[in-house]
């Protein structure tokens, strides 16, 4: 099945993480030997794009929009292969399909003995990637995540591009705090919308809690590598955040070059999901 999805200035989906992944090349804590020049045009569109749109209000406005989880009923599996349908063929040597990212990242996690929750959060962590095929542009799907309603950290890549978001000129908007509670928790925070908060918003009454956290701050770059926004966490988010930066090594770095065998991985991965999740869920 090839879905019909909005075109836009990245290749493919992965055009982002492969950028995430060169900024914090293996072993790199820090992201300022990043050569900005170098990355393709399409990119820092994209991020132009993202940081120009994502607005407090139309975060909020996504949130509840597809919080309502009225778009399908579907299993775990079952969205797996629906996102599959996205892999796009520009570049079929390299790229490896999203059920290969999905079971990359899983398997890595299973292979150093991380308990059964976080293997299966593995498993699923971008399936909120399916807003793409729902018709919603690439910057409203990818990119490093950030709080809204509250000052950019200059932390966050392509910091330049917020000065064309009309939040810019929401003096509200551009203190530390913002609209939230000082150490009021993260979240209070309407974060950017894309794939980490819709997936969260899906899976949340399934999932542990630290899983959840995964889920929804996977791609808070700003805070899980940056440590940016610490000013808006209590003691909850830091001691759940310890996970999320756990999790973002087998995220980033677990492509390998062999392709997971997706049908003889089925029978376990299905057993796994079945531990926690109903036959369908909604959407
Ligand atoms: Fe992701
Ligand atoms: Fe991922």
């Amino acid at each position: 099945m090839q879905a019909s999805v909005q075109s836009g200035p990245l290749d493919s989906l992965e055009q982002w993480d492969d950028d995430v992944k060169s900024r914090y090349k293996e072993g790199r804590e820090e992201a300022d030997f990043r050569d900005f020049s170098k990355a393709p045009p399409g990119v820092r569109e994209f991020y132009r794009l993202n940081h120009t749109h994502q607005t407090h209000e139309f975060a909020k406005a996504k949130a509840r929009e597809y919080g309502a989880l009225t778009r399908s009923k579907m299993g775990i599996w079952e969205a797996m292969e629906y996102l599959n349908t996205l892999v796009d063929d520009s570049d079929p040597d390299t790229d490896l399909s999203q059920i290969e990212h999905n079971l990359q990242t899983a398997e890595a996690l299973r292979r150093d003995g991380e308990p059964r929750w976080m293997i299966l959060t593995g498993l699923i962590h971008d399936l909120g990637k399916v807003l793409w095929l729902y018709g919603e542009p690439q910057w409203a799907v990818v990119g490093d995540t950030f709080p809204t309603g509250c000052a950019w950290s200059d932390k966050i890549v392509h910091h330049e591009f917020f000065r064309d978001n009309p939040d810019a000129g929401v003096a509200e908007y551009q203190t530390p705090e913002g609209v939230y509670e000082p150490g009021g928790g993260i979240s209070q925070v309407a974060m950017s919308w894309g794939h980490d908060e819709y997936l969260y918003l899906v899976t949340r009454d399934y999932l542990p809690e630290p899983a959840q956290y995964i889920v929804r701050y996977h791609s808070f770059y700003p805070a899980h590598r940056e440590r940016a926004y610490g000013h808006l966490m209590n003691d909850r988010d830091r001691e759940m955040f310890e996970w999320v930066r756990k999790f973002n090594p087998y995220d980033l770095y677990s492509k390998g070059h062999a392709k997971p065998d997706a049908v003889a991985l089925r029978p376990y991965y299905e057993e796994l999901i079945a531990e926690y999740f109903p036959g369908r869920i909604a959407w």
